[in-house]
This record gives C-alpha cells, structure tokens and sequence, in this order.
C-alpha cells in the first residue's frame, strides 16, 4: 500500500500560507517553525515543503536535494538556537512519529526538535 497525501492537512495548509506560523527558518526545500504547544522551552517543528507523510516515505522518495537541505537547515536551527552539545550548548532531542503506533497527529513528515530543560527517558515505560 503507497502513501496517499492529505493536502488538507495543517502544515500543507502552514505552507500554503492559509494559516499563520512562527517561522525559524525557511529554506528551498524546507521550512522550520515554533510548535503551537510547546513541550518544552524549545520546541521546533523542521518539515520538507514537499508532500510526504513521514519519515520513511521522505526517506524513500524524496530527492536528494530535499534530504540534504531538510538535514542541513535543521542542523543550522540547533547551531542558531545554541543547543549544540558539541558547542557549549545543553543538548536537544529529535523525534519524528509515524503512524498510529507512535501517535502521529499531522500527516506531514515533522522532525520536532526539543530542547531547554531535562528532557528525561526517550519513552515512557509501559504500565506494569
Ligand atoms: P505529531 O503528534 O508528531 O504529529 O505532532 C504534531 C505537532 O504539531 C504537535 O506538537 C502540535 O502541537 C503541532 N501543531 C499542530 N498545529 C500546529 C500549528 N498550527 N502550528 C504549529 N504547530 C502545530
């Protein structure tokens, strides 16, 4: 089964410019902007302005110059908003989910990048 896209999503519509965002950055192929609730004191959310689902399908399909830039300009956003464990900064966290299991809301692909406070474990243990 192939990835269908929904342009009637929110970040299509971000990207079409019929809702407002808080852009951090904006590249050819790319566009960065605040999350609307924030989980953090930092909380970025990096998409490809091209239609792909999630991950893997942007992965998979996209060109290499969406790839290279998507990476690039959110490698620059942790450099501008200092984060950069290598470079004095606290330290970050990207996530991207994927479908159902990981509860994706938009179907965009999105990488969040959050950082500010202590982030705790990477997941929440299973009750029991
Ligand atoms: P996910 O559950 O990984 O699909 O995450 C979707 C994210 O989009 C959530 O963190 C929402 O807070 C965020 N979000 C939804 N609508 C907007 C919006 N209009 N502007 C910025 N962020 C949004």
């Amino acid at each position: 089964m192939a990835y269908i896209y929904d342009d009637q999503n929110i970040f299509a519509k971000i990207l079409r410019g019929e809702i407002p965002n808080q852009t951090v950055l904006e590249t050819a192929h790319t566009l960065a902007f605040n999350d609307i609730q924030p989980q953090a004191p930092i909380h970025v959310l990096v998409i490809p302005k091209g239609p792909y689902v999630c991950f893997d399908h942007f992965c998979l399909e996209a060109s290499e110059a969406e790839i290279v830039d998507f990476h690039r300009a959110a490698g620059e956003i942790c450099r501008q908003l200092g984060v950069q464990p290598g470079m004095g900064g606290g330290g970050y966290r990207t996530i991207s989910n994927a479908g159902e299991a990981a509860v994706q809301d938009v179907p965009h692909y999105h990488l969040h990048i959050l950082a500010g406070r202590k982030l705790g474990p990477m997941l929440m243990r299973a009750p029991g």
